[in-house]
């Protein structure tokens, strides 16, 4: 699941104003298989100077907002987002994955994307028009 595809959906539908910010994923169930992910956020004025300048000011957040979506619904989001760009979904024709992110040295490492081995397109036969793979989640979750 690359998170920014269900961001950005998260956006589209709840109209989302600009200075909002995703800052928490948690995956539900704890310790098993997960059922839905849950995003939090909140609308956050930007750091105006320093070496932090242009991100987000977590202290001065405000209208917070949390965001349950079921494994389902991501899966389907993923889909039309390969349908409507051609692109992998893993990487979104990054052609990288994340390896690992480290907020206390503030560094982050990618890695050649496992999905697409690199290509940044969409696999042949993965979206849901072709009966792909991602196809076996009928039931919605909650709905
Ligand atoms: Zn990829």
């Amino acid at each position: 699941m690359n998170l920014r595809t269900i961001e950005e959906r998260l956006r589209r539908e709840h109209d989302l104003p600009d200075d909002f910010v995703f800052w928490a994923w948690e995956c539900f169930p704890s310790g098993s298989l997960t059922l839905y992910v849950e995003f939090r956020g909140g609308q956050c004025p930007r750091i105006m100077r320093g070496r932090r300048a242009g991100r987000p000011n977590y202290r001065k957040v405000a209208n917070k907002r949390v965001f349950n979506v079921p494994v389902t619904d991501a899966d389907r989001w993923e889909d039309d987002y390969e349908r409507d760009t051609g692109k992998c979904r893993q990487c979104r024709g990054s052609r990288q994955e994340l390896s690992k992110i480290n907020f206390v040295t503030d560094t982050t490492e990618y890695r050649t994307c496992s999905q697409c081995k690199g290509s940044g397109k969409m696999r042949p036969g993965n979206s849901t028009n072709q009966g792909g793979l991602n196809h076996e989640h009928e039931n919605r979750v909650g709905g």
